[in-house]
């Protein structure tokens, strides 16, 4: 737990949102600010800042993350249309929440990179 952390403090529900999925090492949410008809938030359990945790426990956080994000892209519908996973880090990727975590976006066609 980090302090001022909004998705630590959503872990500990000191923030109301609603779980789509959680286990012993990560939770689902809704973004508050969908920018797709499906926006979800993979979030880690732990707090971990960014990519930089140089810790051999990231590596496997971070495989189990895209595993549940594939799966929560078939529980709403998306795994014919597609979708795409993005992680922000740092000033030039907009990251606004320094707590690790992956968007699953969708519904919608996405422009390209
Ligand atoms: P990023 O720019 O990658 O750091 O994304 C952070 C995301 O967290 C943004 O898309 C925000 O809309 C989202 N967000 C911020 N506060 C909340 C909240 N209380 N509940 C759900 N999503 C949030
Ligand atoms: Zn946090």
């Amino acid at each position: 737990m980090s302090d001022n952390c909004v998705f630590c403090m959503i872990k500990v529900r000191d923030i109301p949102s609603e779980f789509i999925y959680e286990d012993d090492r990560l939770f689902v949410i809704h973004d508050i600010n969908p920018v797709a008809p499906v926006h979800l938030l993979i979030i880690p359990t732990q707090h971990m800042t960014n990519l930089d945790e140089k810790a051999f426990s990231q590596e496997v956080i971070l495989g189990h993350m895209l595993s549940v994000a594939k799966d929560m892209a078939a529980l709403v519908g998306l795994s014919e249309s597609g979708f795409r996973i993005v992680i922000n880090q740092g000033l030039d990727s907009g990251q606004e929440v320094e707590h690790l975590h992956m968007h699953l976006l969708g519904g919608r066609r996405l422009s390209s990179m």
